[in-house]
């Protein structure tokens, strides 16, 4: 819902959303990628391929996973990161479904697409949680502010879905600001938020936690631009987690790519059906190559 509000305004400067918009509130799609209305970018693809390989394992599996997203990229999709691509390449190159440390991923990649892990694990114990998370991100994107954010995100959204409420989601946040002082998000209001995690992320919070509704947290967010398809897609996990789905506007399901809204729904009943009944322990890539 946040990937489709927000791509019309995806590198847009807050004034030139202005300009265009005065305050953009409506999927009308267009956005430099010329998107019909309703569609939705990698941030909502990748998330529906990694949704399928876990209803279809029961469980989080880095090769499967890998295989997933290689075969979204085959499919030719209208984006794509560059991390991303590198990750899927490496994959196909090497057989190993996870990437080495480097700073250089520290983008929000892994982020944008993490929802299907939270659903799916958000019964389990927090170690399998953040295993889980992990084994998804290293296919593409392996750093420590990648991993940080990310799990914090996933945190958020499932101490949303128990019902601690705004409180506890500020207390994760807050956890992370501890442990990783660079996403202070207390500052100035952030705009044109990058593709790097802690932009995104401090950007994502501002919104979240000056707002009261599923509406006006994402119309917040993606109106300061910058990546704000992304920062739209990981505002709509959080925001729908905390507000529950009745809170999404009509006039944004009825906007959505129908094919697009129903795989979403499914999955996510899927998914939460799979967390009740006891999902399967996470398979990590194993390293060993079958591909040459
Ligand atoms: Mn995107
Ligand atoms: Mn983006």
């Amino acid at each position: 819902m946040g990937d489709a509000l927000g791509a019309t305004t995806e590198f847009l400067t807050p004034r030139e959303i202005r300009q265009y918009h005065k305050v953009h509130r409506d999927i009308v799609g267009g956005g430099w990628l010329h998107l019909a209305p309703g569609a939705v970018t990698d941030d909502t693809e990748m998330s529906l391929a990694l949704g399928r390989s876990i209803i279809d394992r029961r469980r989080v599996d880095a090769v499967s996973i890998a295989e997933a997203f290689s075969a979204w990229m085959r499919s030719k999709p209208v984006d794509i990161g560059n991390t991303v691509r590198r990750g899927i390449v490496h994959y196909r190159s090497t057989g190993r479904p996870k990437i080495d440390q480097n700073e250089q991923s520290a983008g929000n990649g892994a982020c944008m697409r993490c929802l299907p892990v939270a659903l799916a694990y958000c019964r389990a114990p927090v170690e399998q949680l953040v295993s889980a998370v992990h084994v998804q991100s290293h296919v593409t994107h392996n750093a420590p502010l990648s991993d940080a954010g990310t799990d914090t995100v996933v945190k958020m959204v499932v101490a949303a879905l128990q019902g601690g409420g705004r409180r506890s989601m500020r207390q994760i946040a807050d956890a992370l600001v501890s442990g990783f002082p660079a996403f202070r998000y207390d500052g100035r209001r952030v705009e044109n938020p990058s593709g790097w995690i802690v932009d995104t992320l401090r950007a994502v919070f501002q919104a979240l936690f000056s707002t009261s509704g599923f509406e006006e947290a994402l119309v917040d967010v993606v109106n300061r631009g910058g990546d704000s398809d992304t920062t739209g897609a990981i505002a709509g996990m959080l925001a729908g987690a905390l507000y529950g789905r009745e809170a999404i506007p009509l006039r944004w399901s009825n906007a959505l790519d129908t094919a697009v809204r129903q795989e979403c729904e499914q999955q996510a009943i899927s998914l939460v059906a799979l967390a009740n009944g006891g999902v399967q322990p996470v398979i990590e890539g194993t390293g060993i190559s079958n591909h040459g």
